[in-house]
């Protein structure tokens, strides 16, 4: 059996993998991830990314690193539209991508290249691939949940759910159950035209793959993992969560993460703290901001807050804040401009995230068994957020525009009645059951094994 293994892993040595990740720090962190992965099953890695958010090669000496040119003007890369941002990718990066891989598949000193593993969101590399005869693979960030909703908008549209009327809100998508047509996983103030496209991209590019890897596991989404099986004809891995695999990997943050938090958290009571993150692209309002600060600063448990630069529309950093709110509440609060996440949801002072559900908080949440308070901003958040709080029941989702009453309230509810104790339980079995996915015989690691022999046997 062990000859055979390093049989396989013999003839794995010398393919290469390119692997091209959506430059925003909630995609760029699986990419790296998965390609520290398949780096361990004895493949070589080559990352190609844009110049815009670009990754840092330094911390990963293993992998060789291409920059392509994104073309961005300087306006275009501080948009925060990121439905204009994603068309954008989409266009500009086609030529210097092409010319990249051209490249790359015509050196005859480097390895022979397996696949292409890009994005779901980078759909325009699909043509590409195909025009060079180089089997294409995607990574799909988000959940199985919120990718069964993208599958079903042309039904959505068509049955008048989409574009979402503000009249229908609280009003049960039948085909979609339990969602309500508010957890649709839409944004608002875009053009819904342009956002219908890259959902579009996204999901028919994903269905001519080759196959499609998530960073999911089966037992948390075994419904909708049956649904896509039977809706798509290409294979699908799910064989997440991929930060819990025992390999050392290298932080692939875009900002700095303050390890102040650490020794912060030291000082706090075992699960007294709440973390409160909405991850690297939700705004919010100046209002919405000093309710949140309000909420938590009444709620009375020690709080560790992420205010990203920009997260305020219109504020620099925490300018709105009133002056003295922090010293009124003695060394209760800390907040900081990026946090080393992983490493504070597995913190034992951390009783509770407050998050905004992107999928990797959300999974990682998961891991740790740390309850959640949603409070989704845009797209599949929304899903992410209802299957917390209404499927797995690990949560309690916050309703839009919540006051710091309301706020106030939801905490105390997670963190000191009996329906907090109640979500605890049940987190911490989802908790074992992301642990168990990964040991010996574990369906992620099945998954696994089946993704790098599907791999082995792609012809370019
Ligand atoms: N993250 C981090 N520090 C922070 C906030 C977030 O390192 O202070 C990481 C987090 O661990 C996650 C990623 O950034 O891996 C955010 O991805 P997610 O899908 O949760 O949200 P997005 O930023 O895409 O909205």
């Amino acid at each position: 059996m062990e000859n055979q293994i390093d049989t396989q892993m013999e003839q794995r040595k010398g393919r290469r993998l390119v692997l091209f990740p959506l430059p925003f720090q909630g995609h760029i962190n699986p990419m790296l991830l998965l390609a520290t992965i398949l780096h361990s099953k004895g493949f070589s890695i080559t990352i190609i990314h844009t110049n815009f958010n670009s990754p840092n090669p330094s911390n990963f000496p293993n992998f060789t690193f291409h920059s392509i040119p994104d073309g961005f003007s300087e306006s275009e890369a501080s948009s925060k539209d990121v439905v204009f941002l994603a068309k954008l990718l989409n266009t500009k990066c086609v030529e210097p991508f092409r010319d990249c891989m051209v490249k790359l598949l015509s050196d005859v000193s480097e390895e022979p290249i397996s696949c292409l593993i890009s994005d779901a969101f980078f759909y325009f590399s699909q043509a590409v691939a195909d025009s060079l005869k180089l089997p294409r693979v995607v990574l799909r960030t988000g959940g199985l949940s919120s990718f069964v909703v993208f599958v079903a908008f042309p039904l959505l549209r068509e049955r008048g759910y989409l574009p979402i009327q503000d009249s229908q809100l609280e009003e049960p998508v039948a085909e979609l159950p339990p969602l309500k047509v508010k957890d649709l996983p839409v944004i608002d103030n875009v053009d819904p035209d342009s956002y219908y496209e890259i959902i579009a991209g996204m999901v028919n590019e994903s269905k001519a793959s080759s196959g499609i890897i998530w960073n999911s596991f089966e037992e948390l989404e075994q419904s909708e993992l049956d649904t896509l099986r039977q809706e798509f004809p290409n294979p699908i891995f799910p064989i997440g969560p991929f930060h819990k695999y025992h390999l050392t990997s290298s932080s692939s943050s875009l900002l700095a993460q303050d390890q102040s938090s650490i020794s912060w958290l030291d000082k706090q009571a075992p699960k007294s703290v709440i973390y409160a993150s909405f991850g690297s692209l939700a705004a919010l309002s100046e209002a919405q901001f000093l309710e949140i600060a309000w909420g938590l600063a009444n709620s009375n448990q020690p709080f560790l807050w992420v205010v990203r630069p920009g997260l305020v529309r219109g504020s620099e950093w925490l300018e709105p804040l009133p002056s003295g709110f922090l010293e009124t509440l003695n060394g209760r609060a800390h907040i900081i401009k990026w946090a080393p996440q992983l490493e504070v949801l597995a913190h034992p002072a951390v009783g509770a995230f407050w998050t905004h559900n992107g999928w990797n908080s959300t999974l990682e949440s998961i891991c740790e068994g740390v309850p959640m308070i949603c409070m989704p901003c845009f797209t599949d958040q929304k899903v992410n957020a209802k299957y917390v709080s209404q499927v797995w029941k690990v949560g309690l989702q916050l309703e839009n525009g919540s006051d710091r009453l309301m706020i106030e309230r939801c905490i105390r509810r997670l963190m000191v009645e009996k329906e907090g104790e109640e979500i605890r339980d049940r987190i911490s079995k989802l908790k074992d059951k992301a642990k168990f996915c990964l040991q010996q015989g574990g369906s992620s690691l099945q998954n696994l094994d089946s993704l790098v022999s599907h791999i082995s046997k792609l012809e370019s």
